[in-house]
């Protein structure tokens, strides 16, 4: 029975994930609202990369997606240049964006063009969520401001420390990687810098890296370092400075690059994530998109992407469900799991491991790591071939628009 037909479906958290699946549920004709406990959505950072699959569905959920960012080629390097793996694409992906299937921006363009997208109305600000009530044929939502909304369907998407998974499931503790990670972009660049390359560069300790951007029409590059680092140690008090002695083992661009940046545009994350990813993202009328259940280390490059994803997806599996039939429902979004959780279950944990093997593997065994990854061709399989391989066939699984219906999950595998 269609006991709730009009109530829009309240979606939790206004960022990438929340806004690509309130997008996507708007442009498959189901209401919508996008709660958010800030007044308005806010740039977590300054720099982020996209893959082909999050390109597509930006696209179909309706954000102009024209000239969005820099379309890199990517290769993974030692500190002294030796190329150990070139990131491949497959010919589809190559014959719609060239190799440069590694799409450099700076995170506030993508969350501006991300909100310009969203219909008037949709996105309800300063509305913090603290509890839930599943009363079967709807979900009460209160807010910390003491109002509440009745919907057929929640979709927590408030990122790592989501409340909504709390009050659900209870939360599991945060996985701390003991890494950390400083970055920034500028737009002064040393000629030694393509504005169309992605260089992700190992030392034996550090990773120092730098892709080209596109922001408004203008060529630039975003960096980043990375190294181990305890958690508990507090932060290092010149960011700046840091990241320039981080550098000094690499090619003189990266230095150049960092020293070439405003301190505004530097920011340092430390890198957590909270373990595996779960096998049921949902539960009666509550259901999961991004971060809030696959929080993902950096060094995937793909935590914002798959969020996106997340949210084509919804709208595609969701499409045309009579929401208020909770076993039809409970069809589709059973759906969705099947076409996400697996994948972004082994984004989390390649990311997690490649993290270890770069940055915490016992000082004895690095040379022999790095003369493995010089030597052989393991980088190229994994990162260079294998990964990109895999990252592109959701392109498959997402098929041509949001409309198209999405594939069963023994298709999508
Ligand atoms: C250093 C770094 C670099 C990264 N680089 C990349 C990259 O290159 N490419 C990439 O794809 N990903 C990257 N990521 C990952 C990416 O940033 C995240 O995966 C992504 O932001 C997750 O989006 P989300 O919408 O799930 O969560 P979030 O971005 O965390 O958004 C959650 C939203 O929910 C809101 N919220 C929280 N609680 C409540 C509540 N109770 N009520 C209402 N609203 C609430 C928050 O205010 C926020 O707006 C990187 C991450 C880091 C740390």
């Amino acid at each position: 029975m269609n006991t709730t037909p009009t109530e829009p479906v309240a979606v939790i958290g206004a960022g990438p994930a929340g806004i690509a699946t309130a997008l996507a549920m708007y442009a498959v004709g189901i209401p919508v609202r996008l709660y958010e406990r800030y007044r308005e959505p806010r740039a977590a950072g300054n720099i982020v990369n996209l893959w082909p699959p999050a390109l597509h569905a930006l696209e179909q959920i309706g954000v102009d997606v024209d000239d969005i960012g820099a379309f890199c080629e990517s290769e993974f390097r030692n500190a002294h240049d030796k190329v150990r793996a070139h990131v491949l694409f497959p010919p589809s992906v190559i014959e719609k964006y060239g190799n440069g299937g590694f799409i450099g921006l700076t995170r506030p363009d993508l969350y501006e063009r991300m909100v310009d997208a969203l219909p008037p109305g949709v996105l309800v600000g300063h509305k913090e969520v603290v509890g839930l009530e599943d009363q079967g044929d709807r979900v009460v939502v209160r807010f910390k401001d003491e109002t509440s909304v009745t919907t057929p369907l929640v979709v927590g998407a408030d990122g790592i420390n989501s409340v909504v998974r709390d009050l659900v499931w209870g939360l599991p503790p945060v996985r701390e990687h003991n890494l950390h990670v400083i970055g920034g972009y500028t737009f002064d660049l040393p000629a030694a810098v393509s504005p169309r390359e992605a260089i992700i560069r190992h030392s034996r300790t550090v990773q120092a890296s730098h892709t080209g951007i596109r922001s408004k029409g203008r060529d630039g590059s975003e960096w980043w370092v990375l190294e181990a680092w305890d958690a508990n140690k507090p932060a290092p008090t010149d960011l700046k400075s840091h990241a320039l002695s981080l550098a000094k083992e690499f090619p003189p661009e990266m230095a150049e690059l960092i020293a070439n940046t405003s301190e505004d545009h530097i920011f340092r994350w430390p890198i957590r994530d909270r373990g595996p990813v779960p096998t049921v993202w949902s539960k009666g009328r509550v259901t999961f998109a991004g971060d809030a259940v696959h929080a993902t280390s950096p060094y995937a490059a793909y935590g914002a992407g798959m969020s996106i994803v997340d949210g084509y997806f919804l709208g595609q599996t969701l499409n045309g469900v009579d929401l208020g039939d909770l076993t039809a429902l409970g069809k589709a979004l059973a759906h969705y799991e099947e076409l996400r959780v697996e994948h972004t279950a082994g984004q989390v944990k390649l990311a997690y491991m490649l993290g270890r093997n770069f940055h915490h593997i016992p000082a004895p065994m690095r040379p022999l790591r790095d003369a493995f990854f010089d030597h052989s061709k393991f980088m190229q399989k994994t990162v260079g071939d294998s990964n990109p391989a895999e990252i592109s066939a959701q392109l498959d699984i997402m098929g041509p628009n949001l409309h198209t219906p999405a594939p069963s999950a023994s298709a999508a595998r």
